[in-house]
């Protein structure tokens, strides 16, 4: 009941033009940075655990974000927090892991609107015909390769294990030959060219390990290894320096202090976390929280001004 009523509201609130309005208006010392991962027509997974958008709908969420906020760079954000400077209402976008569709579908959208992004690129999947192991997973139960116990089975085990001894299920199960294109849409990752070009059109990339690993879990010497190889990489081939880092699965488990202090010492500024929040100027740098998309248009614009509201009154309050 309560659902339906905040949805009548949301959706009340974006036909009438007062969300918009609203969101203009109100000016919060805070940053939404919104997680996205990819962006493709089919998708592979059923509803409750895919996690791209369709073209559409991200183009009317970006479209949404251009007429209400200032989208800014990340890096413009962890600068002015590692500075101590005040933090201006704006808004962030992210992509992790690297995925191919955020070149094909998401990059020519941003590209034509003038928004900044960031990606966070797993980059020994770069230029790999290698899947995410997460996503070899899903998919081989998606085509009814693993049956579903099996499939959480190797779940838990890809999230909690230490790199050096992973067995993956995958490595085990036997993969066709034939892969459809909604799955390598959905799936395949990003080339080094394609890397290339999207930075020359202006998005910027950070590190989200080398092998997309649960760091809380790693050897001091394996996050050290995960932390650098991706961030000499990403560098050697984009000629820029990468300075942000964002947590493969990102929730409170799966940080630590042990990874904090090896983010710190590899040279990143901020470290980004898939913990719900905004960022303000008493935000954690090494583990600032993000905001995950919501769908529908109105459902989004909605969530975002209301994540506004509660920092602003907050701070009239406080
Ligand atoms: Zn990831």
């Amino acid at each position: 009941m309560k659902r339906l009523v905040k949805a009548a509201f949301f959706i009340f609130l974006y036909y009438s033009g007062i969300e918009r309005l609203l969101a203009r208006l109100i000016r919060p010392n805070a940053i939404a940075v919104l997680m996205y991962h990819g962006v493709c027509d089919r998708a592979v997974l059923p509803p409750e655990i895919n996690f791209h958008l369709p073209p559409c709908e991200f183009e009317q969420q970006m479209r949404a974000l251009k007429s209400r906020y200032e989208v800014v760079p990340l890096d413009d954000v962890c600068k002015s927090l590692a500075e101590g400077k005040p933090l201006q209402k704006s808004v962030v976008i992210t992509f992790d892991d690297g995925y191919r569709n955020n070149f094909s579908y998401a990059a020519p959208v941003l590209k034509r609107l003038g928004l900044p992004y960031t990606v966070y690129v797993a980059t020994s999947f770069v230029d790999s015909d290698h899947w995410i192991p997460l996503n070899e997973v899903y998919w081989l139960w998606s085509e009814g390769k693993l049956d579903s116990v099996s499939m959480r089975e190797a779940r838990t085990q890809i999230r909690t294990s230490a790199s050096e001894t992973l067995v993956p299920l995958v490595a085990r199960a036997e993969r066709p030959s034939v892969v459809s294109k909604a799955a390598e849409d959905s799936f395949a990752m990003l080339k080094w060219k394609e890397l290339e070009t999207m930075a020359r059109d202006g998005a910027n990339f950070g590190s989200h390990t080398h092998t997309h690993c649960n760091m809380a879990v790693q050897s001091d010497q394996t996050q050290k290894r995960e932390l650098l190889i991706s961030k000499q990489l990403l560098e050697s081939h984009l000629g820029t320096p990468i300075t942000s880092f964002a947590y493969p699965y990102g929730r409170r488990e799966q940080m630590s202090s042990s990874a904090r202090k090896n983010i710190v010492q590899s040279g990143y500024l901020c470290a980004l976390s898939a913990e719900q929040g905004l960022v303000t100027a008493e935000s954690d740098r090494f583990s600032l929280p993000r905001i995950g998309y919501e769908r529908p248009i109105w459902r989004f614009t909605g969530e975002l001004l209301y994540q506004f509201i509660k920092q602003a009154w907050k701070e009239w309050t406080t």
